[in-house]
């Protein structure tokens, strides 16, 4: 791998020598460009850059991992794949709690990491770097055109207009995403709208995050709080309209006067249904690749991440950037978190259309210790519909009260 790495930076110092005295007019062709430094693109990045190739990753801001929109849950398969010391809680329990203001715990023995998401994004950043990306900062992707040889980025950089052309491109501009509007000709369709606080509310459980669920504090999702070290995390998400008359009703629990910062923004949860394109691919929140019914998309922007990575690495081998050969990155994706993702946004519509009255009853169904048992001993952040799958394998009757109109 460092052969090749070693290669690869000789022929680019090469072809820039070449390039500033012979051709004034030549252009040195990136090996890939990643836009957009968010966890998926810096993943990528670092990925690729490990296997030796040239990456220029683009990001808009001026500073990596600014501004804050996540809650920041993730798995420990998260802190597996980054060098990161952003932790600032752990979690291994959850309360739900239900219109009719009854709660459930259930708890688990893993524990549920509490991120700064800043520090982290910087961390992801910054294990790119150490491998070799060149990283820009304030540069925001203007346009992004494909040819039969290459692709071309234009970018504003530090007021600057720029042109950088690569064999692939590779959109992580999440939910917005310049990459997907160019190329893929399309938009995000199914958004949830989510409002979120930092907030000086202690919770009197910091090991424990608390879920709303009912008409007053969502539509089509769910609100809570987190404990995240000094303050907590206050939110809501709704599909399918403004977030802010359900996160003043939440909010209004925890007391006056204590909101330190707003925060929220869009959350994707239908996946694109072709994420490869020739010589671009899509991953993260840009291609929708979201659990739609907990709105986590850290760990599967990183897992496509990986898998985009994989596929260019082929599309490099075979001197083939077409979409043929880089259909295997949809495939890699999908072997991972295709059923998942499927399963969450069936549930996640079934929820959106359910009735206060039948949350209460699913209450009274799951609140006994043997189904609080099995959701302890299934749940998993990363795959939550198989807490449901396997709830509703144990008790049936809880299938009437997701259909939609039960009162
Ligand atoms: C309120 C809220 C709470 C959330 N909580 C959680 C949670 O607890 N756990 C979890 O796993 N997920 C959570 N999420 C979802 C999570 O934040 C995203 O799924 C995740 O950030 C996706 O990573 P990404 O790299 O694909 O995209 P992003 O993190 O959105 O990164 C995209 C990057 O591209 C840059 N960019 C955009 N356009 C351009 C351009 N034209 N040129 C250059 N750069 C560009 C952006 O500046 C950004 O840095 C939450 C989301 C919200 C809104």
């Amino acid at each position: 791998m460092l052969a090749v790495h070693a290669a690869r930076s000789a022929i680019k110092v090469v072809l820039q020598l070449s390039c500033f005295y012979c051709y004034r007019s030549f252009t040195v062709v990136r090996d890939v460009i990643v836009v957009g430094a968010g966890p998926a693109g810096s993943y990528a990045s670092y990925s690729l850059s490990r296997m030796g190739y040239d990456v220029l990753n683009l990001e808009e801001h001026r500073e990596v991992g600014k501004p804050v929109e996540c809650t920041g849950l993730v798995s420990a398969r998260v802190t597996g794949m980054v060098r990161t010391r952003s932790g600032v809680n752990t979690v291994t329990g959850a309360h739900v709690i239900f219109p009719n203001g009854e709660r459930i715990h259930v708890h688990k023995k893993e524990k549920t990491i509490v991120l700064d998401r800043d520090s982290f994004d910087k961390d992801c950043a910054g294990q790119s770097i150490g491998a070799g990306t060149d990283l820009r900062i304030d540069s925001r992707v203007r346009s992004v055109k494909v040819t039969e040889d290459s692709a071309t980025v234009v970018y504003r950089e530090m007021g600057t207009l720029r042109e950088e052309t690569a064999r692939i491109v590779i959109g992580a501009d999440g939910l917005n995403s310049r990459v997907r509007r160019d190329l893929f000709g399309t938009r995000s369709s199914r958004i949830i709208s989510a409002y979120q606080v930092d907030s000086a509310a202690k919770l009197e459980d910091q090991d424990s995050v608390e879920v709303y669920v009912g008409s007053k504090v969502t539509r089509g999702f769910f609100g809570w709080a987190t404990p995240s070290g000094n303050i907590t995390r206050i939110g809501v998400g709704a599909h399918g309209g403004a977030s802010l008359k359900y996160f003043n009703n939440l909010n209004a629990k925890f007391g006056q006067n204590k909101i330190l910062g707003i925060n929220g923004g869009g959350i994707p949860i239908a996946y694109l249904k072709k994420t490869y394109a020739d010589r671009s691919l899509l991953v993260g929140d840009a291609a929708g690749i979201v659990k739609p019914l907990s709105g986590g998309g850290i760990y599967t922007g990183m897992v496509s991440a990986k898998h985009a990575a994989d596929a260019v690495n082929t599309a490099f081998e075979r001197e083939d950037f077409s979409e043929k050969t880089l259909s295997m990155y949809e495939k890699g994706w999908k072997s991972d978190l295709r059923s998942e993702l499927w399963f969450d946004g069936m549930f996640q519509r079934f929820f959106s259309m359910i009735s206060d009255g039948a949350f209460n009853r699913i209450y009274s169904m799951i609140s006994d210790p043997v189904a609080i048992e099995k959701i302890n001993e299934v749940g998993d952040i990363d795959y939550p519909s198989r807490v449901i799958i396997s709830l509703i394998l144990r008790k049936p009757g809880l299938l009437r009260n997701l259909l939609p109109g039960r009162i």
